[in-house]
């Protein structure tokens, strides 16, 4: 992986722009039937391959900018191509097929052979993953975990328990699920798990926001494990599942971010092309929408670079969300507003927009949540003047 300056990155996002169009033009047959992902995505011109984010060694093809490669395996390079592309649509990213949030769990756990099995499968087909941490009865909290992974007498073992919320689920073809062993935060094991092992099902639910995610339960009966799918095998307690899931959430929350910004920006680009004629309120209001982008995109980029430093860290991510999902809501409705009684219904892609915006605040923890993460990191130093720069 290899830091970027800031002018590649300029290069990057002006590329990835023409790239939002092609995602907007399935946007809303995407969002009425998402199982239709498939033919979609890998059947319509949008690049799946160089976007998936794969890594150098498994990436024969990547972006490039000026002849030099971008694999987006890093944050600040995801961070300028996703919102590009989340101003086309913004599912039409999550529905991408590829590592997304298993990657990073596997950066931080697998062996080189957990790894070698991973990304080749990805790499030779189209294959969606899942990142299987929350579950009906007790969200993502992981002290209330109920999934166990028992070792057998014949030294392998048995997973069982149901994951809610999981987005790509039902399409995946292998994943991360995350199983207690033993009691606490520390007994938490991260398993590489393939979907067509006996007793795994997943089946999509019925959403709202996002719906080109395909958000799914999963369901796993006695499902048989060997030391080689356990992620982190060997590791001491503090190096296993809830550790790398952490890191996870530090790298993801700039990207979850990205996409709510690219978001109120198609919100704020709608408003600006289709009602030229303000009137003085509605003009100085988006005015301020405006300045709001600028800064929530400078926060977004200050996040990503953060992560990448230090995945430990996870006071800018966090800071980022909370300002991003707050102005995609206030935009999304607030556009939706300009346009008058019936403005849902006359305009389906505000409307879709309003959806998807609600949906950011519940993925990868609320608002409150962030809130807590953010006064942590205050209260420890993290905020230097640097960093909040
Ligand atoms: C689009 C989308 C994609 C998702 N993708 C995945 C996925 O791929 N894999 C996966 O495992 N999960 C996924 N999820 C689930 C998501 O991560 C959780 O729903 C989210 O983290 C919220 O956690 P929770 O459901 O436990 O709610 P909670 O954290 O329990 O929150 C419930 C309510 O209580 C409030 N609350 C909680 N704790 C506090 C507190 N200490 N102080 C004050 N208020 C508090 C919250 O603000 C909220 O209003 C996804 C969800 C969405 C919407």
């Amino acid at each position: 992986m290899t830091e970027h300056s800031e002018s590649f990155l300029r290069r990057l996002r002006h590329q990835a722009r023409e790239f939002a169009e092609t995602a907007r033009s399935t946007s809303l047959e995407l969002d009425r039937a998402p199982s239709r992902a498939a033919e979609l995505i890998l059947g319509g011109p949008l690049p799946w391959r160089q976007l998936a984010g794969l890594p150098a060694d498994h990436a024969d093809d990547p972006l490039r900018v000026d002849g030099r490669p971008a694999y987006l395996d890093r944050c600040a390079e995801q961070v300028v191509v996703f919102e590009e592309l989340a101003r086309g649509d913004a599912a039409a990213v999550l529905a991408l097929p590829g590592p997304s949030m298993s990657g990073h769990v596997v950066a931080e756990l697998a062996d080189p052979e957990q790894r070698d099995r991973y990304y080749r499968r990805l790499a030779d087909h189209p294959t969606w993953t899942f990142f299987g941490m929350t579950e009906p009865s007790h969200g993502s909290d992981p002290s209330s975990m109920t999934t166990v992974l028992r070792a057998g007498d014949d030294g392998a073992f048995r997973l069982d328990g149901t994951k809610r919320f999981v987005g790509n689920g039902a399409r995946a073809g292998l994943g991360v699920v995350f199983a207690r062993r033993n009691a606490g935060p520390l007994g938490v094991t991260a398993v590489l798990l393939d979907t067509d092992r006996r007793g795994f099902s997943a089946s999509a639910l019925p959403t709202s926001g996002l719906r080109g995610l395909e958000l799914s339960e999963l369901r796993l009966c006695d499902v048989p494990v060997t030391r080689r799918d356990i992620l982190g095998h060997g590791r001491s307690a503090t190096r296993q599942g809830m550790w790398a899931a952490t890191r996870t959430f530090n790298r993801f929350r700039p990207v979850v971010s990205c996409l709510a910004l690219g978001v109120a920006q198609a919100a704020y680009d709608y408003v600006r092309e289709h009602r030229r004629r303000l009137r003085a309120d509605e003009d100085w209001a988006m005015a301020r929408f405006a300045q709001r982008l600028t800064g929530v995109r400078a926060l977004v980029a200050s996040a990503a670079r953060s992560a990448d430093r230090d995945p430990a860290d996870g006071t800018l991510a966090s800071a980022a969300k909370l300002r991003a999902t707050r102005l995609a809501e206030d935009l999304t409705t607030t556009a939706v507003g300009l346009f008058g009684p019936g403005a849902r219904w006359d305009h389906p892609l505000l409307d879709k927009w309003v959806r998807d915006a609600r949906a950011f605040e519940f993925m990868e923890g609320t608002g409150n949540i962030q809130r807590q993460v953010l006064a942590q990191g205050y209260l420890h130093g993290r905020l230097t003047d640097e960093r909040a720069a």
